[in-house]
């Protein structure tokens, strides 16, 4: 085997054998803090209490403000959004080759949420928010990079880890610091949950939201209606015209929210409908944006009635190129030295992954434990898949190192 998967890297693995205990222990301790993207306190207890782990490491620490970033609320006026802060480690940057580690702190559940707490299950899986998605993944990373700098292949590696804290609403304020930091890698190892049968993710679709802003001009439906321009009408036609373009299974298009109207005897003046756009690859993307531009062109000319749209590609495709293959062969090798067949498959749902690729950092995304249903309430972890999940992660980390 060509990489540098030896048996001195493996035997090294053994440091972990009796670390299932104390990994799930930190994961249900950090599931109980709720994180979610927009609880800026609870996301800074779950940073500092992850700063005392990842302390443990020896690297450099430091916590990265996110960018602000632009919303469009229900009344059609922009907005200034903002996300809690990253936090980014760095270790041996002399080193000759180094490797980004990369997930999320935030989570699907605000504090309203009914969802705060993590139960054992009686067949053994535990129930809990963020226990796969993504606060499993955090300590497999961890515990990955601890079997690393306990191993004699410590300092062969240089290795940074980004723990951002809004991935979940498309990594708005981290997305200029991901992109920043992936010219200094060579390879991406990411922890987002695996398929719950262990498979891990290739390809994934590119997703972009968009919003439309339709204004009219209100009038009394029983004095002027002729005055009126209906704006909510006007966005229905456009929405019925979007979902139309729904012909491709590839290219998927959902119309998700309208906003508009009012009393029932005004024309209403303002509408704002909310798409989700998913594709395979960028031509793809190139041919929605210009539908878009063409669709809102078109209603502009409509008499009274004017259209904005805001929105991009937050997340740009990952497709399955070289860079990926090289990387999914070396997992393959450090699977079968552990005796795991290592499957893949694409999917519809973008990630930090998407970001990474399209700022040229081939990467897998999917190296976290192993469970189901994220984003409800019935998600779950199986605790025993955080042991060979962070074999597998230290093996692939290890196998980086110069020979
Ligand atoms: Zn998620």
């Amino acid at each position: 085997m060509s990489l540098n998967v030896n048996r001195h890297a493996v035997e090294s693995l053994q440091w972990l054998d009796d670390k299932q205990d104390s990994m799930l222990n930190l994961i249900v301790e950090l599931c109980d803090i709720n994180s979610g993207t927009f609880n800026l306190a609870g996301i800074q207890k779950v940073r500092e209490r992850l700063i005392e782990e990842f302390s443990t490491l020896g690297g450099e620490l430091e916590v990265v403000e996110s960018e602000p970033w632009m919303t469009v609320d229900d009344r059609g006026v922009s907005e200034e959004g903002k996300s809690g802060p990253i936090l980014h480690v760095t270790k041996w940057p002399e080193a000759e080759t180094k490797v980004m580690l990369c997930i999320h702190m935030d989570t699907v559940y605000g504090p309203d949420s009914s969802f705060q707490k993590c139960v054992t299950r009686q067949d053994g899986t535990v129930n809990g928010p963020g226990v796969i998605d993504a606060k499993g993944g955090i300590v497999v990373m961890l515990n990955a990079l601890k079997t690393l700098e306990a191993s004699s292949l410590a300092g062969k590696i240089g290795w940074e880890v980004i723990l951002n804290s809004d991935e979940e609403i498309g990594s708005r304020g981290s997305d200029t610091f991901i992109r920043s930091r992936a010219g200094h890698c060579v390879a991406g190892l990411l922890f987002e949950p695996s398929l719950p049968d262990g498979t891990l993710v290739s390809w994934r679709k590119g997703s972009g939201n968009f919003a439309f802003i339709v204004r009219g001009r209100s009038a009394h439906t029983g004095r002027d209606f002729a005055k009126g321009r209906n704006a909510l009408a006007a966005l229905s036609r456009l929405c019925v015209e979007i979902d139309e373009l729904n012909t491709d299974p590839d290219i998927t298009y959902n119309v998700g929210r309208i906003n508009g109207g009012g009393a029932l005897n005004a024309v209403p003046d303002l509408a704002v409908g909310r798409v989700n756009v998913r594709v395979v690859d960028t031509d793809q993307q190139k041919q929605v944006e210009e539908k878009f531009a063409s669709l809102v062109a078109k209603y502009n000319e409509a008499d009274g009635i004017s259209v904005e749209m805001s929105g991009e590609f937050s997340s740009p495709p990952k497709p399955i190129d070289d860079g990926v293959r090289q990387m999914q062969s070396r997992i393959e090798s450090c699977g079968e030295a552990l005796g795991m067949e290592i499957k893949w498959r694409g999917t519809g749902g973008a990630s930090d992954g998407n970001r990474f690729a399209a700022a040229g950092l081939p990467n897998i995304d999917t190296l976290g434990p192993c469970g189901d249903h994220i984003h409800s309430d019935q998600e779950f972890l199986i605790p025993e898949s955080l042991v060979p999940r962070a074999k597998l992660a230290a093996l692939v980390l290890m196998s980086f190192a110069a020979p």
